[in-house]
């Protein structure tokens, strides 16, 4: 798991903010990852607002531990072509080659992606179909679970529930949504087109008349 964004608080454990996410995220074995900016003890700052005259760190990255042992470097990245008052940040990741190849592979599979067409469906029947496949979903057994519970049956019943109610949700979208190859469809009045029909009217009542002139 992998969280990065804003948080508006620093990850000081005199933080209101920060105390209440820490409960929450430390339940999951997720910590934030500010060590690697602050190694060196210099004083780093994301935020800066200079009319205002103030500055913090409060965007973050949080990692679980077995993320984390991947992370080789963090930096906070500011460039000229950067126009928001918040500052990037930067953490270089180490994996495996079992995890470069996955990606290698769905990069390649990226120009047979398809796109859900929603607004040529006929909705009523991905609701009723969607709705017989989920109740055909299995609830686990294991429901008395606490927070932060890392027993591993446990975790892929979790698991195995998630992925029946997407596999619920994407049997029914694949019997009722059409799907259209993405960039297949493309405006008929190109912009060449458009231009033509100011210069000359007739090409707008007569669209075949400029591919024979
Ligand atoms: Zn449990």
């Amino acid at each position: 798991m992998v969280i990065v964004g804003d948080t508006n608080f620093q990850c000081d454990l005199q933080n209101d903010g920060f105390i209440q996410l820490y409960s929450l995220l430390s339940a999951y074995n997720i910590n934030h990852c500010d060590d690697f900016i602050t190694g060196n003890n210099q004083r780093v700052v994301t935020y800066v607002n200079e009319s205002l005259g103030q500055c913090s760190f409060i965007d973050h990255m949080f990692v679980s531990d077995t993320v984390r042992q991947h992370i080789m470097s963090g930096v906070i990245f500011d460039s000229g072509a950067n126009v928001s008052d918040h500052m990037q940040i930067v953490y270089c990741f180490q994996f495996g080659s079992s995890i470069s190849a996955s990606k290698l592979v769905s990069t390649r599979s990226r120009s047979k992606y398809h796109s859900w067409r929603w607004d040529k469906a006929d909705l009523s029947y991905y609701y009723n179909y969607s709705c017989q496949f989920l109740g055909d979903v299995v609830l686990p057994s294991v429901c008395d679970c606490v927070t932060g519970c890392r027993d591993v049956t446990h975790l892929q019943s979790i698991n195995v529930y998630y992925e029946s109610i997407v596999s619920a949700l994407l049997n029914a979208a694949y019997s009722y949504i059409p799907r259209l190859p993405c960039h297949s469809l493309k405006p008929f009045w190109s912009e060449e087109f458009l231009h033509n029909s100011r210069l000359c009217p007739l090409i707008t009542i007569c669209p075949w008349f400029m591919s024979v002139n």
